[in-house]
């Protein structure tokens, strides 16, 4: 698997290695050339494979004001998140999309050590977390305009983050219940501004559907297709008509949050996404992990095993085929992440 998405990525960088730019043509999601950006560079969509779409390695919570790289010593988080990503790799996890976002302990150095250290593509984001009561927004977060923070966003596309050259491979934002405060407002414009410059979809932590129904507005009002906007944390909203409305659109509706708890639950969101004929807009996943930063050896840490030990053989007795299971992790994600922009007027050729 290594060896071939080298082998792929290496063609890729020489060959075709841009951003696409489309317009209400999405076909080129097929396309054999259609990329995701991991911690160690492009991996053909195609071969992304079974993919957790919403997961954690590790979070520091003390806050945008107090955070600061040396709390924690990077080998001993590696020693400990390392078997959960190695334990869910032998399930059959091929791609991790780590949403830790900047400010709230995003380490791509560690990222990159654990992607080479396992198997795993790990995806990581750009992006500012608005949620939880702005309690992780820098300062600049208030005075810059929406275009000021989408530039620092595209630069780490363009430049790679911290000087890694290591790129994001989507934008992550959040935002509370409804409604938007004004910075949360404007980190959703940066979001969508970000996004047409560098073909990154657009994860948002939404608390509500109201919520989620504000920011659709937001990324349509400056020609951002829906089809660039994952709705992160869908299944805090239990009422089904804003997940169709959403996924009718062309959003991607993310069920996050699966535990051994919430089976049911999890499975009954898709066996309703499905009746609508709309299971092709459903992302799944844990939300699970992760080492606590400031907590003695990183704390209690939620695996990522329960969607192979218990989600999926809950969809086979729910009545779910193969294709259908392999629609939610394999297709859809590929689709979710893959970069490219996803504009809804024609962009003008030169
Ligand atoms: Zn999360």
């Amino acid at each position: 698997m290594q060896r071939r998405n080298f082998i792929r990525t290496g063609l890729l960088l020489s060959a075709s290695y841009a951003i696409k730019a489309y317009s209400n043509n999405l076909d080129f999601l097929n396309s054999s050339d259609a990329y995701l950006m991991t911690v160690n560079g492009p991996v053909i969509a195609d071969t992304a494979g079974f993919t957790l779409t919403h997961e954690h390695a590790l979070v520091d919570f003390i806050g945008a004001d107090k955070i600061s790289p040396g709390r924690y010593i990077p080998d001993e988080a590696f020693e400990k998140i390392l078997p959960y990503l190695k334990e869910v790799a032998d399930a059959g996890c091929q791609t991790f999309v780590e949403c830790t976002p900047n400010y709230l302990g995003r380490d791509v150095h560690l990222l990159q050590r654990l992607s080479k250290a396992t198997s795993l593509n790990i995806i990581t984001n750009t992006g500012y977390y608005g949620a939880a009561g702005e309690k992780f927004l820098p300062p600049h977060a208030y005075t810059e305009t929406a275009t000021q923070l989408a530039a620092r966003w595209i630069k780490e596309w363009e430049d790679g983050i911290d000087g890694t050259g290591i790129k994001p491979g989507f934008i992550k934002t959040g935002v509370d219940k409804y409604p938007l405060s004004a910075v949360q407002q404007k980190i959703v414009e940066a979001a969508a501004l970000t996004h047409l410059s560098t073909g990154l979809s657009i994860g948002i932590h939404t608390g509500d559907g109201d919520a989620a129904m504000e920011e659709l507005k937001i990324i349509k009002s400056k020609d951002v297709l829906p089809d660039a906007w994952i709705w992160i944390h869908a299944q805090n909203e239990s009422r089904r008509d804003y997940h169709f409305k959403a996924a009718k659109e062309g959003s991607w509706v993310s069920f996050d949050g699966v535990s051994p708890g919430s089976i049911k639950k999890h499975v009954n969101f898709l066996r309703d996404m499905k009746a609508e004929k709309l299971l092709h807009k459903a992302l799944i996943s844990h939300d699970a992990g992760w080492y606590h930063v400031g907590e003695i050896n990183g704390g209690d840490f939620r695996n990522y095993n329960c969607i192979f030990t218990e989600l999926i053989p809950a969809m086979k007795n729910e009545g779910f085929t193969q294709n259908e299971i392999e629609q939610v992790f394999i297709k859809n994600p590929a689709r979710a992440f893959v970069v490219g922009i996803k504009k809804t007027k024609k962009p003008s050729t030169n």
